[in-house]
């Protein structure tokens, strides 16, 4: 089984997707964590993609097909994916496809965690990080002020670069302009499943699970 799963920030797609990686023994690709990853390396391409993720730019789509298709040729075929954060465009939609296809790989479902714009920033606002154990930490939860210390390390927590309310604005229009025609492209193909992302994960999980 191969999936795409799509959903603003905030809207816990990450965690459903490694979640369903989990239960079908999928290999969870995620292209904004692979960005982020090449952007630490010193290929000629990394460079390029850290410029982009710097100035908080989109990766141009030929160079996340080209990163796309370096990825699926490491994962056997027997295997499925669940394509996180791709296609992202509505350019990206014909390459990808054409991607999997290439592979054998069919697009059996598409899933679209909805989430309220107001409870996206709710959301990401509230996300931490420890500078020193990397670990996501969430205002309210594991603490209660933003003046507080890692739980886990004692180390100091900060809030990750692009989580300011411009960066935030930022990334959800992109979302909704750019990456909600994609969504409704799967809409027309008949394989769009929709839950409401505004529940505690494990009920969008059942959510999910009963409509594959
Ligand atoms: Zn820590």
């Amino acid at each position: 089984m191969n999936l795409i799963i799509f959903g603003p920030q905030g809207s816990g797609k990450g965690t459903q997707a490694d979640m369903l990686a989990e239960k079908f023994d999928l290999s969870h690709i995620e292209t904004g964590q692979i960005f982020r990853d090449m952007g630490r390396g010193d290929t000629e391409l990394g460079k390029i993609v850290k410029k982009f993720d710097d100035q908080k730019e989109m990766v141009p789509d030929d160079i996340t097909v080209t990163t796309l298709q370096e990825c699926l040729k490491k994962i056997s075929i027997e295997k499925g994916v669940i394509l996180d954060s791709a296609p992202r465009t509505i350019g990206q939609i014909d390459p990808v496809e054409k991607l999997m296809k290439a592979d054998g790989r069919s697009i059996d479902k598409a899933i679209y965690i909805r989430l309220p714009y107001d409870e996206s920033v709710a959301r990401i606002t509230k996300r931490y990080l420890c500078t020193v154990c990397l670990n996501h930490i969430v205002l309210g939860k594991h603490i209660q002020s933003q003046h507080d210390i890692c739980p886990i390390c004692g180390g100091l927590i900060t809030q990750r670069g692009d989580d300011t309310p411009d960066g935030i604005a930022k990334r959800l229009k992109t979302f909704y302009e750019v990456t909600v025609p994609v969504i409704s492209h799967y809409r027309d193909k008949g394989i769009l499943i929709e839950v409401d992302g505004n529940r505690p994960m494990e009920a969008v999980f059942e959510d999910i699970i009963r409509q594959i």
